[in-house]
């Protein structure tokens, strides 16, 4: 069984060299490698150590193709891109209801680490920001930290189809620095929002955010949810079918921080991204795409990033609510064989 998902990842690996859009990605990348704007996230040393020349991108497709240029090898920390992931277990774990119960999906316009809850119901606002990530990962099941964190672990591995790690500094530093989510997370309790285990739940949130991922890994995590919630290549089932389409709902309205409503305008491409630099983007039914790039603009989004999935959009009509022919298509590029021979 490995062997064969081996061998069907190196045949795919190889069609994917020969392929034109693999030429695409690879102008993609020239014309945005030299790039320089944004900042790396310093809100903690060891991200600040982060390469501003680092630079990757991936497309895996729901049938097992995988595209890649750049560096989609080196390994940074998930951080909020581990959100809408988590959300996805503690769906599976307790259902919509109750899970909706405690957190809402309503966008917010403000930064992702406000302290602020819903006036009246006293809900955090939606699973991508802080308030609403710290909720959902209070309820992940298990007996104690340790089983809650595998079955964390063993969630991404399903989604990436390899055992992931967490970077320790990155999550010291975070758990040391992190007393505005404490903030957040105390307010809650007060609320009724979230158990009385604070400590043990931070700490859980705190080291999902520093699982060390590489921009193959966003992709095919991005891919699995573009099939439905079984990834292309292990074709092992990450999530409960039934949750895939609110995990994707929540990453469109409310994915991109206070960016979300310019980016589902301009790229309409349900997404998420993260500070360590990271983006993982579904198209459903057909991609999945892991952009690296450490530098962010004022609102936490990876600028070159930013930049891949709009030109991804507009060169290949992803965005969601584009009903146009595209100028060119995608899986025609992909196969080697577009239309009007443009490559
Ligand atoms: N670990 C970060 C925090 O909780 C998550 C940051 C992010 O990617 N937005 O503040």
């Amino acid at each position: 069984m490995v062997e064969t998902s081996n061998l069907e990842s190196l045949a795919s690996s190889i069609q994917a060299v020969a392929s034109p859009f693999r030429g695409y990605l690879q102008d993609l990348y020239e014309q945005y490698k030299g790039v320089m704007d944004g900042a790396v996230a310093d809100y903690i040393p060891e991200l600040a150590i982060a390469k501003p020349e680092s630079f990757g991108i991936c497309v895996a497709t729901v049938d097992g193709q995988v595209f890649e240029v750049g560096d989609c090898t080196s390994l940074f920390t998930i951080q909020s891109i581990s959100k809408a992931f988590v959300y996805g277990l503690a769906l599976e774990d307790h259902g919509r209801e109750y899970v909706n119960s405690k957190v809402s999906v309503e966008p917010t316009g403000e930064a992702f680490n406000a302290i602020v809850l819903d006036e009246k119901t006293n809900r955090p606002y939606n699973p991508m920001v802080n308030a609403g990530a710290i909720a959902t990962t209070d309820m992940i099941k298990g007996k104690g930290s340790t089983e809650r964190l595998k079955r964390i672990l063993d969630m991404f591995k399903r989604y990436t189809g390899r055992e992931l790690d967490i970077n320790v500094p990155v999550f010291l530093s975070e758990r040391a620095t992190g007393n505005r989510n404490r903030a957040i997370a105390y307010l809650m309790l007060n609320f009724d929002m979230i158990t009385n285990r604070i400590d043990e739940t931070l700490d859980l949130y705190f080291q999902q955010c520093s699982i060390l991922v590489n921009s193959r890994d966003l992709a095919m995590m991005a891919a699995t949810l573009a099939n439905n919630g079984v990834n292309p290549i292990t074709q092992e089932r990450a999530i409960d079918g039934r949750y895939v389409q609110d995990v994707i709902s929540v990453m469109l309205t409310c994915g991109m921080y206070d960016y979300s409503g310019e980016w589902t305008y301009r790229v309409g491409i349900p997404a998420k991204s993260g500070v360590g630099g990271g983006i993982t983007a579904v198209v459903p039914g057909r991609i999945g795409i892991g952009t690296f790039s450490p530098p962010l603009d004022e609102k936490g989004n990876s600028v070159r990033g930013i930049k891949v999935c709009e030109d991804l959009a507009k060169d290949f009509g992803l965005h969601l609510f584009n009903g146009a022919k595209p100028d060119r298509d995608l899986e025609e590029w992909m196969n080697g064989r577009p239309a009007d021979g443009a490559w």
